[in-house]
């Protein structure tokens, strides 16, 4: 028998002490909250501290409005904000803060000091608590705006120290928090110190390409498309990357909603549904999401760190996300586009080169790539007559114009110009372009360029069918057959002239006029195969997706089919004007790229 303990009510030294654990994880969450801070007061210059992977010294300073001193002691009482004044305020918030926990939080669990001062005051305010308790303020001089240090974090609460990592982990966590506001807020100029290094220092009044390109380097920034829909009242803005630039986990993935860091479920689907058909399955290509919408369409309210929203309207969202990323992908309309790689103007004549010059498809007459040989090593058998595709052979090497750049960031086009220079292992086509090296595979190349020819056509009622001299006989499994006789409309709407024999059997009289020369058999009983598949998971379009992939996967030239050069030629054509070059319709990848950069670097010629 236990004898019950008598009841009492908490100290707020305690309340705040078990509060800070919510909104105070690690030394990264004290750069959040201090940092939505800066920002909620209209800083235009931010300053990221740390030492010792921030446990002994985390500080941020802005120059935003500042506080008079009798703000500054209220700031640092639990639930004190200027941020809202009732719980309907939270429907319409528009500041990242409104829960006025934070300062009481970090204060209560480190030594902490707060130096303020506002544009109008003469004399600044100095406020410092250690463990949650005040112990001095003072006047001081400082410049207008803010800075608050907490030192020595969690010293009083050693259960919490001993969860923290490694100085280099927290350091990450900061450095990643740090960047997250800094992609949020191109406007604002940067500095991030550690250990009294400065490790990075972004321009104020930036666009949010510039950030980008500052943050997650050049090489990455361009293979990314631009992104921008508004729909049902949401607006999707941001970058999208190409498939080719996919990883294994999300890590480059980041969404904002009405400028704060969000993540929703809801969100993810949409993206994994935005690039579906597009890469395999676990692969997450990078996307700088942001997402605008009527504040009073979002909860932000779901948890403590404000991390985790929810959607009144999720589909209207989702919706405009997936189409959102569809778009940026695909190149512009035809009206504003050169209609092909053929029409696409030449890059900028070298130094010394010729003047502009016509824009070929071919250039047959282009010396074939020098064979060197070298005494005692066997020779090197020349390449076959390599050629050029598009433009300007003289100067290969040549910057893109802005322009030229733009069309074909628009067209989502891998290449302006390239050049054919064989197939290595009877398999790859190895070619090279303006920006490094390529190597594509055949077979996977074909698949998109089929899927696409095929889905274009089936989309606009357009489907071309090719009558068979012979008409087939095709017998199918039962399942395959049931699924057939199922959709007869569907599969005749694709091209397939087909007519039920009976006991599982169909006369095949013609095909998809793109899947030519392929055994009607085998692209039949694909389709129907993964019909009767598709089924189960539901949604139309990906019905239809599915089965052209299927088709166009059994058309496509085999792995080890060994290719005449100007088939070579016609598929890497038709590949670069295909709307999403870069994966096959099941999201392997159509090429490899490699950069002349990479190269460089592997080279050490940085
Ligand atoms: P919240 O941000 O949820 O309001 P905080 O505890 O983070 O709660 O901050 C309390 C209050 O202190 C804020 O509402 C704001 O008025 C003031 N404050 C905090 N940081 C700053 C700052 N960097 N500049 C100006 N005022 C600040
Ligand atoms: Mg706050």
């Amino acid at each position: 028998m236990t004898t019950p303990k008598p009841i009492h009510v908490l100290s707020d030294y305690v309340i705040n002490k078990i509060a800070a654990g919510e909104v105070v994880e690690r030394p990264a969450s004290v750069v959040k909250e201090l940092v939505e801070n800066a920002l909620d007061a209209g800083a235009t210059q931010i300053e990221v501290e740390a030492v010792g992977g921030g446990r002994q010294l985390v500080a941020i300073t802005d120059n935003g409005s500042g506080m008079g001193r009798d703000d500054a002691l209220l700031a640092i009482e639990r639930h004190a904000t200027s941020k809202i004044l009732d719980v309907d305020d939270i429907e319409h918030v528009a500041t990242l803060g409104f829960r006025g926990e934070a300062l009481a939080a970090i204060s209560a669990v480190s030594h902490f000091t707060l130096t303020t001062r506002t544009a109008a005051d003469e004399a600044g305010t100095e406020v410092t608590v250690v463990g949650g308790k005040l112990a001095d303020v003072k006047d001081t001089g400082c410049p207008a705006g803010t800075r608050i240090e907490a030192r020595r974090l969690f010293f009083n609460v050693p259960a919490r120290r001993k969860f923290l990592r490694a100085d280099q982990t927290e350091l990450s966590h900061i450095r990643q928090m740090f960047v997250v506001y800094a992609l949020a807020h191109p406007e604002v100029g940067w500095r991030l110190v550690v250990d009294g290094r400065e490790v990075m220092r972004l321009a104020a009044g930036a666009t949010l390409a510039d950030r980008l390109r500052d943050i997650v380097g050049a090489e990455l920034a361009r293979q990314l498309r631009p992104l921008g829909l508004t729909r049902h009242d949401v607006t999707v803005h941001g970058f999208a990357g190409l498939p080719a630039a996919a990883r294994q986990d999300r890590t480059e993935q980041y969404v904002f909603v009405n400028g704060r860091p969000a993540s929703a479920a809801a969100i993810y689907h949409a993206i994994n549904e935005g690039y579906h058909t597009l890469m395999p399955p676990g692969r997450h290509a990078p996307i700088f999401l942001f997402i605008t919408v009527d504040p009073e369409q979002v909860d932000v309210n779901v948890h403590p760190t404000k991390k985790e929203v929810r959607f009144r309207q999720p589909g209207a969202i989702r919706d405009t996300v997936i189409e959102g990323i569809r778009h940026a992908l695909q190149p512009a309309p035809a009206s504003m586009m050169p209609n092909s790689l053929l029409t696409m103007p030449p890059p900028p004549a070298a130094a010394g080169a010729p003047g502009a010059t016509q824009t070929k498809l071919l250039i047959p007459d282009l010396p074939p790539p020098r064979t060197f040989s070298f005494p005692g090593l066997p020779m090197i058998p020349p390449a076959p007559a390599a050629t050029t595709i598009a433009t300007d052979p003289a100067t290969p090497r040549a910057p893109l114009s802005p322009q030229a750049q733009e069309l074909k960031n628009a067209a989502a086009s891998p290449w302006l110009w390239c050049r054919v220079l064989g197939q290595v292992g009877g398999l790859y086509v190895v070619l090279e372009t303006e920006d490094g090296l390529v190597l594509m595979d055949p077979h996977a190349a074909h698949e998109r360029v089929l899927f696409e020819q095929l889905l274009k056509q089936y989309t606009s009622h357009a489907v071309k069918s090719q009558g068979l001299l012979a008409p087939e006989t095709v017998e199918l499994l039962p399942a395959a057959a049931e699924v057939v006789r199922d959709n007869l409309t569907l599969l005749r709407e694709m091209g397939f002239g087909l007519a039920d024999f009976g006991s599982d059997a169909f006369i095949v009289d013609a095909i998809p006029a793109c899947l030519d020369g392929v055994a009607a058999q085998a692209v039949l009983a694909a389709v129907s195969e993964s019909l009767s598949k598709g089924g189960a998971r539901g949604g139309d379009t990906h019905w239809v997706e599915e089965a052209v992939a299927q088709a166009a996967c059994k058309a496509a030239v085999k792995a080890r089919d060994v290719l005449r050069l100007d088939e070579i030629e016609q598929l890497v054509v038709a590949l670069a004007r295909a709307d999403m070059p870069y994966t096959c319709p099941h999201g392997r990848p159509t090429i490899i790229f490699t950069s002349y950069g990479e190269l460089n670097r592997k080279f050490g010629r940085a």
